[in-house]
């Protein structure tokens, strides 16, 4: 099976042929029918990856479910999965109060070497899925079956965007029918945080994008109000919104320290800041712990959505059926196995919502 393999940090992914080193017990192989290209990928291509390449990038994959190791009871022959970039055991501490976003059971997964290369030296997979590529081998337990006509472009997104900004808005936040909420950042994750905040009925949406194709798209899923902050101030509009008062919620998407730092101005006292972009190693937050003492404010950090995996993809899929929850507008491009330095480089111009490879 052809997968795109990280050889070292900065140099384009080469697409080549791979083989399962062993396949185990509770191990499964996914054909895998799209992948979405997120942000991550491109941040672990630029050298701030955890994990020692080479590796297998991508880690939002859905597909069909090819064959399976002998002790696996979860899937079978034919079933549709979503992949989980959390292994999640089902059966720890995290996972039986229905946080499998922290279950640490399956760390040792994501390091284990799994796929042999041309050159006979092996590639692990990222996150455990390493889903650029035709198929995959996936424990069990990183997959959740799923039983919908949706395409598997649409699914893919589930499995890490959709879930992590649509997450945020419900799980983290539990974002208040009637409220003003700011999303700084509408890549794939801010355009979900919107559409996760319309589902629960904030009266106002203020999406902040530099990008105008992203602050389109965000008019269309269902923000209020779009903020250029290269030629406009946030801070002007949100207070004028809000009576000057501020936000009841920030959502920090762009994984960028000033924007966090700017966070802290945009809500109300007694507001909230979600941190969902991934922040660089070493970033601190600049604003006064005694400030935010005296105005009540509160920060939450959002992990994968603040998800139960197994629970959270079938709720995205019925959402996204009934026409409350648009997937189709977030495909900006549809691209092969063998344009996916293209897809990472149109991240990084900031071009798209999300590209997807579709075999
Ligand atoms: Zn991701
Ligand atoms: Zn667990």
């Amino acid at each position: 099976m052809r997968a795109a393999v990280m050889s070292e940090p900065n140099v384009a992914l080469s697409v080549e042929e791979v083989t399962p080193v062993e396949i185990r017990p509770t191990d499964v192989i996914v054909r895998i029918g799209a992948s979405g290209l997120c942000h991550s990928d491109l941040l672990f291509l630029q050298g701030h990856s955890p994990f020692e390449p080479p590796l297998v990038l991508g880690h939002e994959g859905a597909g069909v479910v090819e064959d399976v190791g002998s002790a696996v009871r979860s899937v079978t022959v034919g079933d549709r999965v979503v992949c989980s970039w959390v292994p999640a055991c089902g059966a720890c501490w995290y996972c039986v109060r229905g946080e499998t976003r922290h279950c640490p059971e399956l760390m040792s997964a994501y390091t284990e070497p799994k796929l042999r290369r041309p050159d006979g030296t092996i590639a692990a997979r990222m996150t455990g899925v390493g889903s650029f590529a035709e198929a995959a081998v996936l424990d069990e337990r990183a997959l959740v079956k799923v039983q919908t006509d949706l395409p598997d472009e649409q699914l893919a997104l589930i499995g890490c965007g959709v879930t992590t900004g649509v997450g945020a808005a419900l799980n983290t936040a539990a974002v208040a029918p009637g409220s003003t909420v700011v999303v700084l950042g509408c890549g794939g994750v801010g355009q979900s945080v919107i559409q996760g905040s319309r589902i629960a009925g904030a009266a106002r949406i203020v999406a902040v994008d530099p990008v105008a194709l992203k602050r389109d798209v965000a008019l269309k899923l269902g923000a209020t109000d779009a903020v250029d902050p290269g030629s406009e101030s946030t801070i002007d509009v949100v207070k004028g919104l809000t009576g000057g008062r501020g936000a009841d919620y920030a959502f920090e998407v762009a994984g960028l320290e000033p924007t966090l730092t700017s966070a802290f101005e945009l809500i109300r006292p007694g507001g909230t800041i979600i941190m969902v972009g991934v922040q660089e190693h070493g970033a601190r937050i600049q604003w006064s712990p005694l400030d935010m003492l005296m105005q009540g404010k509160t920060l939450r950090g959002c992990w994968y959505g603040g998800a139960d995996v197994r629970v959270e993809f079938p709720r995205l899929i019925r959402l996204a059926e009934s026409g409350r929850l648009d997937l189709a507008s977030m495909v900006s491009r549809r691209i092969t196995l063998d344009q996916v330095n293209d897809g990472l480089d149109a991240i990084e111009r900031g071009e798209v919502i999300r590209s997807v490879i579709v075999n």
